[in-house]
C-alpha cells in the first residue's frame, strides 16, 4: 500500500497545496485594498443620511441593535411574525431609532448591494457608526460571521464575496462585476475547487489557470496594480508557481492536517447538518441548528456507576466540563443513556461545532443555557482529539 509520504510527493497533491498557498497569499495581497473600499462606503453611507437629515456632522448612534433596525418580518432572517426567532424579545423589537440615523444607514446599505439582499445576521448594527467593517460584513455570504472582527481574520471567500456584492467595488476594478462569469465569480470558485477536492489533488493545467487568474486580479489596472502589498501577493505567488515545494519533515504534518480538516469539515457540514426530526419520522429532516435542545449530561464515576438513571453526580454544563479534567484533555469519553436521549445529536453537534471555526459561512447553533463554550474548539490543538471523541462518543451509543 502507497504510504501517505509517497502520496504527498506526488506531482498533482504538491499541486493541491500550492493552490490552497496561493489562495492564502491572495486574500491577504488583497486585505487593505477591501478595508479602503469599505471605510470610503462608510463615509459615504454617514454623509448621505447627516446630509438628508440636516444632523450634526459628527452624529453617531450606538443604541440600536441589529434586530431593532429591522422590521418583522424581513426577508430571509425571519421565521413567523407572531413569534419570530429572531425578534424574540421585548427590547428585540423593530424601533425606529432615537437619533434618526440607523433606519437611514439600513436603507443605504441596502442600495450598496448588487442583490438587494443584505446578510442582516452577519452585523452588529449598535457598531455601524465606528465600524466599516460592520457595515462590510452584510456584503459576506448570509450567515457565520457575527464575530469575525476584521477582513483579515475573514476567509478567502468572504473576501471575494464583499468585492462581489457591494457595489463600490465596481468603480475599483476594470472589469463588469456584474456580467454573469467574471474574475471575481472564477477566482471565487477555486476556492470551492480546492476545499472540495475529494483527494486533495489538482492537475498542472488547472494549477497554472488558478495562477493566472488569482495574479490577473492582483494587477487589475484600476487600483490593486499600483498597491504595494498587491504587488508583493504577486511576487509571492510567482516564487510559489515556480518553487519545487520541498516537503519536509515539519510541512509535512501541516499538510497532512490541513487536508484532514478540510476533508473534515466538508464531510461533517454534508452528512450531519440536516438530522431526522424523529425515529418515526426518519425522511423528514430539519437543520439541527433550527431545532437543537442540549440534553441533560450528568457525569458519573465509572467505577460506582450504577444504573443509568440513577441520582447523583456533577452535571456537564459545558464542553470543557465534558471532555477535560483538571485541565488536561481525557482520553475516554462514554456517553451512556436510553434510546432517544440524544446521545447521537449531541455528537453530531459537536462535531459541527467544530467546523465552525473553518467554516464560517455556517449556522452557529443556538444554545440557551447549556453548552454555551463554543470557543473550546477554538484552539487547533483540540482537532485530532476532537475527531477521537466524535467516534468514541458515536461508538458507545
Ligand atoms: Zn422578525
Ligand atoms: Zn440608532
Amino acid at each position: 500500500m502507497t504510504s501517505y509520504r509517497d502520496l504527498l510527493r506526488e506531482k498533482q497533491a504538491k499541486n493541491w497545496i500550492k493552490a490552497a498557498l496561493a489562495l492564502n497569499i491572495t486574500k491577504e495581497g488583497l486585505h487593505e485594498f477591501v478595508e479602503d473600499v469599505l471605510t470610503c462606503v462608510h463615509h459615504d453611507i454617514y454623509n448621505t443620511i447627516r446630509t438628508s437629515k440636516s444632523l450634526q456632522s459628527g452624529a453617531i448612534c450606538l443604541h440600536c441593535f441589529t434586530e431593532n433596525v429591522l422590521q418583522c418580518p424581513t426577508r430571509g432572517i425571519c421565521t413567523s411574525p407572531k413569534n419570530c426567532r429572531f425578534h424574540k424579545a421585548a427590547n428585540q423589537m423593530y424601533v425606529p431609532c432615537p437619533n434618526g440615523i440607523c433606519g437611514g444607514v439600513r436603507n443605504e446599505i441596502i442600495q450598496h448591494h448588487r442583490f438587494t439582499g443584505p446578510s442582516w445576521m452577519n452585523t452588529n448594527a449598535d457598531k455601524w457608526c465606528t465600524s466599516p467593517w460592520e457595515i462590510g460584513k452584510c456584503f459576506l455570504p448570509p450567515d457565520g460571521y457575527k464575530t469575525v472582527s476584521s477582513v483579515k481574520d475573514s476567509d478567502f471567500n468572504s473576501v471575494i464575496s464583499v468585492m462581489m456584492n457591494c457595489k463600490d467595488f465596481e468603480k475599483k476594478l476594470s472589469f463588469n462585476i456584474g456580467a454573469k462569469t467574471n474574475l471575481l465569480s472564477e477566482v471565487r470558485g477555486f476556492g470551492r475547487i480546492v476545499r472540495h477536492s475529494h483527494d486533495q489533488k489538482i492537475e498542472d493545467k488547472p494549477l497554472a489557470n488558478i495562477f493566472f487568474k488569482l495574479r490577473s486580479l492582483l494587477e487589475d489596472q484600476t487600483d490593486l496594480a499600483n498597491r504595494p502589498e498587491a504587488q508583493h501577493a504577486v511576487e509571492q505567488l510567482n516564487q510559489l508557481q515556480s518553487d519545487e515545494l520541498n516537503i519536509n519533515a515539519q510541512n509535512e504534518l501541516e499538510m497532512l492536517k490541513e487536508g484532514l480538516r478540510l476533508r473534515l469539515n466538508d464531510h461533517y457540514q454534508t452528512t450531519l447538518d440536516n438530522m431526522p426530526i424523529s425515529p418515526i419520522l426518519a425522511e423528514k429532516d430539519a437543520k439541527l441548528s433550527s431545532c437543537y435542545v442540549a440534553p441533560t449530561i450528568i457525569e458519573k464515576n465509572h467505577k460506582k456507576i450504577g444504573r443509568v438513571g440513577q441520582s447523583g453526580g456533577r452535571e456537564v454544563a459545558t464542553f470543557s466540563d465534558m471532555f477535560c479534567h483538571e485541565g488536561h484533555f481525557l482520553r475516554n469519553v462514554i456517553l451512556v443513556g436510553e434510546p432517544g436521549r440524544g446521545k447521537t445529536t449531541f455528537s453530531a453537534m459537536c462535531a459541527l461545532e467544530w467546523t465552525h471555526q473553518y467554516s464560517q459561512a455556517g449556522e452557529k447553533i443556538e444554545r440557551k443555557e447549556r453548552f454555551g463554550d463554543s470557543d473550546f474548539f477554538l484552539e487547533s490543538l483540540h482537532f485530532c482529539s476532537m475527531l477521537h471523541y466524535e467516534i468514541q462518543v458515536r461508538n458507545a451509543i
